[in-house]
C-alpha cells in the first residue's frame, strides 16, 4: 500500500547536525514514532553513558581500545572526536537499514557530516536554536553537565552554526511543532525526488 513515506526499496540517508540542546533528539524521536520506516542510527562512542542512557539503544558504549580496533577494521562510515571522546557511525548498521527500504537518520557532529559531504549520497540537515542565550538556558535546565563543560559546548556551538550554510537544509527550532513539520516535509519531499531505483 502506498504511504506518505516508505515507498522505496532502498532507504535514504539523512544526516542531521545540531548544537547540544537544540531539540534534535526530540525531533528525531518524533520522526521514528510517526514513521516505522525511519530509523535512527546508533553510533559507537567511548563516552561513558549518562544516567538515563542504555547500551545498544542510545549508543554502543565501547572502550578506547575497541574503538581503535573498529577504526583499523574500517568499520566506520565516519568518526570524529567530540569533547575528547570518540564517536563513529557503523557502516554495517547503515547498510543493513537502507537495504531493508528504511530511511536512516545519522545525528552526528559537523566534523562527521563534513567528512560525508561530497562522498555519501545523503541529505544534510542542520538544526539550530533560535539564539545562543536560549541554548544556554536549555543546557542549564538539563543540569547534567558542569559549568565548564557548558561553556566549552557553547563556544563549540557558535562555531558549528557558521557551518550551517554547507547543509542542504537549515531548520531553526523556535517552535518544536513547526520545526517538526518542516523536518517531516523534507523527508517526504526527498523520498519523492526523481530517482532511478537501484534494485
Ligand atoms: P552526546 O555526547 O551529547 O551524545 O553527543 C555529542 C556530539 O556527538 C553530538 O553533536 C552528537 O550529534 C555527536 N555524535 C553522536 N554520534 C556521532 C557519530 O557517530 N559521529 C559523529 N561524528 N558525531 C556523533
Amino acid at each position: 500500500m502506498e504511504q506518505v513515506l516508505g515507498n522505496r526499496q532502498r532507504g535514504l540517508i539523512f544526516v542531521i547536525s545540531a548544537p547540544a540542546g537544540t531539540g534534535k533528539t526530540t525531533l528525531v524521536r518524533m520522526l521514528s514514532q510517526e514513521f516505522s520506516c525511519v530509523v535512527e542510527s546508533i553510533s559507537y562512542t567511548t563516552r561513558p553513558p549518562r544516567a538515563t542512557e542504555i547500551n545498544g539503544r542510545d549508543y554502543f558504549f565501547v572502550t578506547q581500545a575497541e574503538f581503535q580496533r573498529k577504526i583499523a577494521a574500517d568499520d566506520f562510515l565516519e568518526y570524529a572526536q567530540v569533547f575528547g571522546e570518540y564517536y563513529g557511525t557503523s557502516k554495517a548498521y547503515v547498510e543493513e537499514t537502507i537495504s531493508q527500504g528504511k530511511h536512516i537518520v545519522l545525528v552526528i557532529d559537523t566534523q562527521g557530516a563534513l567528512q560525508l559531504m561530497g562522498f555519501l549520497e545523503a541529505t544534510f540537515i542542520f538544526i539550530s536554536p533560535p539564539d545562543l542565550m536560549e541554548l544556554k538556558s536549555r543546557l542549564h535546565r538539563r543540569r547534567s553537565e558542569s559549568e565548564e563543560v557548558i561553556d566549552r559546548r557553547l563556544s563549540w556551538a557558535e562555531k558549528e552554526m557558521e557551518l550551517a550554510k554547507r547543509y542542504d537544509y537549515h531548520i531553526v527550532n523556535k517552535n518544536l511543532d513547526i520545526a517538526y513539520q518542516v523536518l517531516r516535509a523534507i523527508l517526504i519531499a526527498e523520498e519523492h525526488t526523481n530517482f532511478e531505483e537501484k534494485c
